[in-house]
């Protein structure tokens, strides 16, 4: 399908399972970053009114239908969903594309694919919320139960909004709760069309809703007194101020996604090929990826072979971009609007003063947002290219010497999403990756988010846990009912 042609595809809020206008006559207009012309479509954007009829409607959803429902009927629904995701694969892909450039294929066959993983796996855990019990002492038996929590809400970056709609919802509806989830104003059609493959599955009204909107629509959620807990996936500064809105309001709990610096380490003794392969995975979605690892860092004797290595892949990348990313045939898309794209030209202009260009460093073509993969290698340590995220696909090579030099260069970062250890000496890989200070780290791979472990960053990468257990448990509370007992006294 060329870009121009669309299917029919809702614009309204989704509220209470029904697509309602906004109460504000605020529109979101976005424009497609790979032709550079505004989709002939526009969001409703919610207003304070928007999250307050979502908040009530969840609220009565929470304590009635939701509740009502088995962890069997909700596991039924939760499967069905995944289902109905996997039918409308490709039409869900397209919607995403249009706005953010991320091309269809890879957007199916990682984005989609992962999210429906994750949420046939959260399904598995909705009859396996176990507590704990303890036996009698001193007359009191004791027991630990998780509860949900009540109203949840999300609210996501625009990159790899699918994910973070398994990541988010799933775990919550799984643990008896009602969501309310906000895409960015960035990307906001792939999510609303979820809305009615929730009605379709046999989730009762007002257990997920989905609002568009802005920043407002965000400070709203973050904000309000009836939600129990917002999970954030964004920018550091989003992220501090959803901290401070949430401290401000309820003291709801707080899950934080935020941004990375992450390096790959990258020994003399890796095996070339592998770490290659590994470290390109950085231009995934035009490195327009929290995870990816946009510091490298390679031990001096393979200095030179190791960044021959990538300049030609890189370099092999950009003589493929410029094509349609609905092309099925197409991996690598433009950035995701002119802002972004504005900002990685401004820190490339950065590094052509601070760091020796290797390749790329500039736009390709005069339409469209795309920009050619870049390097830039030694680059003075204190430049904002080593120091500050990019988010799109320029990286930094540097040197080390020593394991202890490598480490340090790798920690000193305000940053702690993720990193990659590339090593064929297992005693320094798990020597090095307890060293390192991040939420994740990968062994001769890139790291990518499993179902099953948890994600997240430390420092300023976040807090929280997603995925597997730990992210289950976020959208749960413990508490603790003591039973005295009459015990005979012997
Ligand atoms: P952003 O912070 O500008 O926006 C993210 C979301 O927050 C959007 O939905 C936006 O509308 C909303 N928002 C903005 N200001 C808000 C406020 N004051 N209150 C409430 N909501 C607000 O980030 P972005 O540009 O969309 O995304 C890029 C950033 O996200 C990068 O820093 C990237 O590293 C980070 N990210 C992190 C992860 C992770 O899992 N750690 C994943 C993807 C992206």
């Amino acid at each position: 399908m060329a870009s121009g042609t669309l299917p029919p595809f809702p614009t309204k809020l989704f509220i209470n399972n029904q697509y309602v206008d906004s109460a504000s006559p605020v529109r979101l207009t976005v424009v497609n970053p790979y032709n550079e012309t505004p989709i002939p479509y526009e969001a409703h954007a919610a207003s304070a009114s928007d999250v307050d009829a979502a908040v009530a409607a969840a609220k009565t959803a929470y304590k009635t239908s939701w509740a009502s429902f088995s962890p069997a009927q909700r596991r039924a629904c939760m499967l069905k969903f995944a289902d109905l995701v996997e039918r409308d694969a490709e039409r869900l892909a397209i919607l995403e594309s249009l706005p953010t450039g991320k091309p269809v294929t890879p957007t199916m066959q990682f984005d989609i694919a992962h999210m429906v993983e994750v949420w046939r796996y959260y399904a598995g855990w909705t009859d396996k919320i176990s507590g704990e019990s303890y036996p009698e002492s001193n007359g009191v038996y004791k027991i630990v139960r998780h509860e949900p929590l009540g109203v949840c809400a999300g609210i996501a970056s625009w990159n790899a909004t699918f994910m973070y709609i398994g990541w988010k919802i799933a775990p919550a509806v799984a643990a008896g709760n009602c969501f309310i989830f906000k895409p960015s104003e960035k990307s906001p059609f792939g999510t609303l069309a979820l809305g009615a493959l929730f009605a379709e599955a046999g989730f009762p009204p007002g257990v997920v809703q989905i609002l568009n909107g802005g920043a407002e629509a965000g400070a709203a959620l973050a904000g309000h007194m009836d939600i129990a807990k917002i999970s954030f996936t964004g920018s550091l500064g989003g992220g501090k101020a959803v901290q401070e809105a949430a401290t401000k309001s309820n003291l709801k709990k707080v899950t934080l996604e935020l941004g990375g610096k992450s390096p790959a380490v990258v020994f003399a003794d890796a095996e070339v090929e592998r770490a290659l392969g590994g470290v390109c995975g950085f231009l995934f979605n035009s490195g327009q990826v929290c995870v990816a690892t946009s510091r490298v860092l390679v031990q001096k004797p393979l200095f030179e072979k190791f960044t021959q290595g990538l300049k030609s892949a890189f370099e092999q990348t950009s003589s493929t971009l410029g094509a349609d990313p609905l092309d099925k045939n197409v991996s690598y898309g433009p950035i995701v609007d002119k802002a972004q794209f504005d900002k990685i030209m401004s820190y490339i202009a950065i590094g052509k003063q601070t760091a020796t260009l290797l390749t790329g460093g500039e736009r390709k073509g005069d339409k469209g947002f795309f920009i050619k993969p870049t390097i830039f290698v030694n680059p003075d340590p204190e430049s904002p290219i080593v120091k500050e995220e990019i988010f799109g696909p320029v990286m930094v090579v540097q040197t080390f010497e020593t394991e202890e030099e490598a480490i340090a260069l790798a920690n000193a970062s305000v940053y702690g999403l993720a990193a990659s250890v590339y090593t064929s000496n297992i005693d320094r890989a798990l020597r090095v990756s307890s060293a390192l200070e991040c939420g994740g780290v990968a062994v001769n791979s890139p790291f990518l988010p499993q179902v099953n472990t948890a994600f997240g960053g430390i420092k300023a990468s976040g807090k929280g846990r997603e995925l597997g257990i730990y992210g289950l448990l976020e959208y749960t509370e413990a508490k603790s009912v003591h039973i005295t007992l009459d015990v005979p006294k012997l």
